[in-house]
């Protein structure tokens, strides 16, 4: 059997314990999303604001929508109430917007700092030392309205699969040692999203906690 609730199921048996799934359902429609939740998912990823924002209140209220895509500061306001997680904190003026928009609604958004771990130039994200600068003007700002729950990456788009494994070992080592030195002690830092529909085995095995994924759940885009 070929369906999206076959593709979930058979994908969530095998991944470990310790892995959830994000199913990124981005160009998907409401009926698809509706066949994975109804398997009993409730985890999704868009990278587009405007389809969080339409998509939201046509489904039900218990799913978790996890903001993955590149974030403009101008329309963090759009989806703070929305979002459970944000994976693409990619500047400290981003996170000072998510803090702001947070407080004004009195939540606690869960973000993860996206580190640049690929070859390629156009990917965004820190680098070791942006990361760790972001944090500090967080702490130094009192920013209580996020919390920096781990790091998030995407390797570089290629078919090698030494250089893709790699990238994550590389992003691995980082979320290691933010997470042994400035998140000392800090049990909420614990999330590694790492992996797609064509890595995820690999980001797995290099310390994945979190992995993406889109067209193995929905079929391509
Ligand atoms: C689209 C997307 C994914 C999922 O990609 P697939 O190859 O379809 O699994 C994961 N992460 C991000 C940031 C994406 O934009």
């Amino acid at each position: 059997m070929e369906s999206i609730a076959s593709n979930i199921i058979d994908l969530k048996a095998q991944l470990p314990e310790q892995v959830r799934l994000v199913a990124v359902s981005k160009t998907k429609p409401l009926e698809d999303i509706m066949e994975a939740y109804n398997t009993g998912h409730r985890i999704f990823g868009e990278n587009r604001v405007q389809e969080i924002v339409m998509k939201h209140p046509l489904l039900p209220d218990d799913i978790e929508w996890h903001m993955i895509g590149h974030l403009q500061r101008n329309k963090v306001k759009l989806i703070s109430k929305l979002v459970s997680m944000i994976h693409s904190v990619d500047s400290y003026r981003l996170i000072e917007t998510i803090n702001v928009e947070a407080l004004k609604i009195n939540r606690v958004i869960n973000c993860l700092l996206q580190i640049h771990i690929a070859e390629e130039e156009s990917k965004f994200g820190l680098n070791f030392a942006e990361a760790k600068d972001l944090v500090k003007l967080c702490r130094e700002n009192n920013f209580n309205n996020i919390c920096i729950r781990g790091v998030m990456g995407m390797a570089t788009f290629t078919d090698d699969m030494v250089q893709v494994r790699s990238e994550f070992k590389n992003l691995k080592k980082i979320f290691d040692k933010l997470r042994s030195g400035l998140f000392a002690g800090d049990k909420r830092f614990s999330e590694i999203s790492m992996g797609m529909s064509g890595d995820y085995k690999i980001a797995i095995e290099e310390g994945s906690n979190i992995v993406r994924i889109g067209s193995l759940v929905f079929g391509d885009r």
